[in-house]
C-alpha cells in the first residue's frame, strides 16, 4: 500500500500492523508484544521516524517504540516500515502526557527526545518534553540505570532542559554544545530529519545524556 496523501490517515493508522492500537492494554507487557526479552528504547515526538527506523535496522537486538501525536507525520513513519519492515519497531499515536498509562514502572530502558517542540511561551513550559513535569513521568517508566538522550539546535530550550534537571533526580552524565564537533559524542550519531535540516543550515547541535543521580 502506498501512502501518497494523507486523506483517511486516521483509518490507515487504525489498520496498520505497525501501530499499537490499544497501547494502554500493553502496559507491563511490551516484551510479550515483541516476543522477546530485549531492551525497549522509545523516542517521544519521533516525527517521520527516520531516526528510529535507522536505529532499529542497525540494532535488531533492541526493541524500539516511536511515539507521535500527529497522524500526518506518523503516516510517513508507517510508509517507511511498509517499504522496509522491521520486526523490532512499533509506533503509537498518542500524547506523551499519557506515558505512565502505557508503560509500566521501569519497563523502558532508554528514552530519546529529538528536536522537541520549544513551546517558547512561559505559560507553556510544562508542555516541553524535557520539562520537570515530563522528567517526572520518565522517572516512573525508566528502569534503574536507564538513560535519557536529548538533542536540539534550540539553545533556549537546551538551557531550560539543563536547568530542569536540578528539580529532579536526573543528572547530566554527558553534555555537549557542539555534537557534530565532539569526537566522543558524535560517534554512532544517527541524524534525525530536523537535525539534517538545521545542521545543514549551520546551527550547532546540543545534546545531553542523563541518568539518575548515583547511577
Ligand atoms: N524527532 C523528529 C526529528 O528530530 O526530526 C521530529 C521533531 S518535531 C520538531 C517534534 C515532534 O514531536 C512533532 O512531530 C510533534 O508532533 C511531536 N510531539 C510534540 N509534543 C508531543 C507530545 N506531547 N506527544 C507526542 N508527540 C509530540
Amino acid at each position: 500500500m502506498r501512502l501518497r496523501n494523507i486523506t483517511g490517515s486516521r483509518e490507515i493508522i487504525g489498520e496498520s500492523r505497525f501501530v499499537v492500537q490499544e497501547p494502554k492494554a500493553q502496559k507491563g507487557k511490551w516484551r510479550e508484544r515483541f516476543g522477546n526479552e530485549a531492551p525497549i528504547y522509545i523516542e517521544i515526538g519521533m516525527g517521520k521516524g527516520k531516526f528510529l527506523h535507522t536505529l532499529a535496522g542497525q540494532n535488531p537486538d533492541i526493541n524500539y517504540v516511536g511515539i507521535e501525536k500527529y497522524s500526518s507525520v506518523l503516516l510517513r513513519a508507517i510508509q517507511k516500515s511498509e517499504e522496509e519492515e522491521l520486526s523490532n519497531l512499533l509506533f503509537i499515536r498518542m500524547d506523551a502526557e499519557e506515558l505512565t498509562e502505557v508503560f509500566g514502572q521501569g519497563e523502558v530502558d532508554r528514552i530519546y527526545l529529538n528536536f522537541s517542540d520549544p513551546w517558547p511561551k512561559d505559560r507553556h513550559a510544562k508542555r516541553r518534553l524535557p520539562s520537570e513535569q515530563f522528567l517526572n513521568r520518565y522517572d516512573v517508566i525508566l528502569k534503574r540505570g536507564g538513560r535519557i538522550e536529548f538533542k536540539t539546535d534550540n539553545r533556549a530550550l537546551f538551557d531550560f532542559a539543563v536547568e530542569e534537571l536540578q528539580k529532579t533526580g536526573f543528572r547530566a552524565e554527558k553534555i555537549t554544545y557542539d555534537l557534530h564537533g565532539d569526537k566522543e559524542m558524535r560517534e554512532g550519531n544517527v541524524m534525525t530529519e530536523y537535525e539534517e535540516k538545521f545542521s545543514a543550515a549551520g546551527n550547532p547541535i546540543y545534546k545531553y545524556i542523563v541518568c539518575r543521580e548515583g547511577e
